[in-house]
């Protein structure tokens, strides 16, 4: 009697879980779900509704300029 065992169960669970992010409202948005989609100089971004996805399309810009600063520029903090 010979037996064999295959019972070898991979998960990958990369790539089904990642989100990113709603640059309107800053909520959490899983690519793989959502229905809301927009591109933008080639990048694609998601949204949480139809809502936040219009804004974004009219004006793009705005809600991306937060994400780098470079320049001279300094933001001082005062926190007391
Ligand atoms: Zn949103």
């Amino acid at each position: 009697m010979t037996q064999c065992h295959h019972g070898h169960d991979y998960h990958h669970d990369r790539g089904a879980g990642e989100e990113v992010r709603d640059p309107v409202c800053g909520m959490k948005v899983t690519p793989a779900v959502a229905k809301h989609r927009a591109d933008h100089e080639g990048k694609d971004y998601f949204f949480c509704s139809v809502g936040c996805r219009t804004k974004f399309a009219n004006d793009p810009g705005h809600y991306l300029k937060p994400a780098k600063v470079t320049g001279p520029h300094r933001v001082v903090r005062v926190d007391c």
